[in-house]
């Protein structure tokens, strides 16, 4: 099966300027980086802050140019250029950021804001793109009476669901999440999970799931890759990598992550899963 995603050896380097008195430089943001991700799964991302990942999923979501190296989306390689991406490929994938607020426009309605992606990418009619908002409310655990609702008006965990439902309103196939539950409280971001992973069995998503925090990757990766300083210093499956750590790296988040964290999220997971087979 060709795989959704494929990295070959991608590179990212930023030049920065220096002062009038020289002095410019180049940072090495991501460095050769390769992986494959089938449909269905999830690609955990696991490192500190700056170690690439943001830098990472902008290149995967198109937003930024790798500075060499390949990207291949369902078995196409990719070149953004200087020009538009068409709206064939800006539906495959969607990207969900940490702080939901910094992308939602205060002044539109949700409503507005669900409906603005099926606007500009399809030529659906008004009534069915509200149709469709609708349902997305509902998918991801509001409800249509949000629809005419502003960002305010929301907790943290409702404009992740809403951002969420943008993300996924125009069924693309690959979704990266950067860093989408960091921001919330621990029982929002159990439930956002949950979420996450209903909407991956129910549309078959593929998920770039990045995160600085092992206690979620334990649970929602399929596959786990650690960067650290723009390199992948482990990349394999969960198990093998949580079992075995090879890298001192790893081996020091490890045994950072405190294993409360880990007990709490699987315990919701697990008493929602009960709920759902009574
Ligand atoms: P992470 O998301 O893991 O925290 P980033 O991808 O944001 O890491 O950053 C990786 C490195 O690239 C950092 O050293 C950061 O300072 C640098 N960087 C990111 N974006 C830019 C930019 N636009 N210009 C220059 N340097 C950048
Ligand atoms: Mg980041």
């Amino acid at each position: 099966m060709t795989p959704v995603l494929e990295a070959r050896n991608l590179v990212r380097d930023y030049h920065v300027a220096g002062s009038l008195f020289g002095g410019g430089r180049t940072v090495h943001a991501v460095r050769d980086i390769s992986f494959t991700l089938e449909r269905g799964k999830t690609l955990a991302i696991v490192g500190e802050s700056g170690s690439g990942k943001s830098t990472l999923a902008r290149i995967l979501t198109l937003i930024d140019r790798q500075t060499s190296g390949d990207l291949l989306i369902d078995g196409q390689t990719i070149d953004i250029g200087n020009g538009r991406i068409g709206a064939q490929l800006r539906r495959k994938v969607q990207i969900v950021f940490q702080n939901p607020y910094g992308s939602l426009n205060p002044r539109q309605k949700i409503g507005e804001v669900l409906m603005e992606p099926l606007k500009l990418n399809t030529d659906m009619p008004a009534s069915e793109r509200r149709q469709r908002a609708q349902e997305m409310l509902v998918k991801v655990g509001l409800g249509p009476e949000h629809f005419n609702r502003y960002p305010h008006m929301f907790s943290g965990g409702q404009r992740q669901r809403i951002a969420i439902a943008r993300a996924i309103i125009l069924n693309p196939d690959l979704l990266v999440l950067d860093e989408p539950v960091s921001a919330l409280d621990l029982s929002v971001q159990a439930q956002i999970l949950n979420l996450l992973a209903d909407l991956q069995e129910e549309y078959n998503l593929t998920y770039v799931f990045i995160s600085h925090d092992l206690s979620v990757v334990r649970y929602i990766a399929d596959e786990v890759m650690v960067m650290y300083l723009g390199e992948a210093v482990e990349y394999g499956s969960r198990e093998q990598v949580f079992a075995a750590p090879s890298h001192d790296y790893t081996k020091s988040l490890f045994a950072a992550t405190p294993r409360a964290d880990v007990d709490s999220i699987k315990a919701r997971l697990a008493r929602k899963a009960a709920e759902l087979q009574t």
